[in-house]
């Protein structure tokens, strides 16, 4: 049995992953190059590109009032690549986790789940929970005991 939060989850996950298979390109990276004005100066300009074509998909002029190298290099970070590959894992630890099965509880105490919404199932939901349709009960359990 499929749970409401595990059948969302994954949706959110399929949607990441479909968004990433349509985007330009699998690896990106930030490459910099100074471009002339026709005023006779120069611009550093800084863009995020196809690391196998080149190609330029995200550029800015520095000095830039709101963006900076650091975002660029934050977006070529999650590339499609990347943004697939996590899908992925978080696919597969879906699927370990889907109907009845033995999972470790907030305090690595193994339970066995019937049917229900696991732990780790409401960690990997929490990664969407400022998307539309996350219900405040499948926040994770948080645990801030010491061991004693
Ligand atoms: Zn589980």
């Amino acid at each position: 049995m499929t749970s409401d939060m595990l059948s969302w989850t994954r949706q959110q996950i399929e949607h990441r992953k479909s968004l990433a298979e349509e985007a330009h390109g699998a690896s990106w990276e930030v490459r910099g190059r100074l471009s002339e004005r026709p005023d006779g100066g120069a611009d550093d300009l800084v863009a995020v590109v196809d690391a196998e074509d080149g190609t330029e998909l995200f550029g800015v002029a520095l000095p830039s009032p709101g963006v900076d190298e650091d975002d660029l290099a934050h977006i070529a970070f999650n590339d499609p690549q990347q943004i697939i590959t996590d899908c992925q894992a978080d696919l597969a630890i879906l699927d370990d986790h889907e109907g009845s099965h033995e999972c470790a509880g907030v305090d690595d105490n193994c339970m066995w789940i019937l049917d229900g919404d696991c732990p780790t199932v409401r960690r990997i939901a929490s990664r969407y929970r400022h998307r539309p349709g996350y219900l405040p009960e499948w926040a994770p359990e948080r645990t801030d005991r010491c061991p004693s």
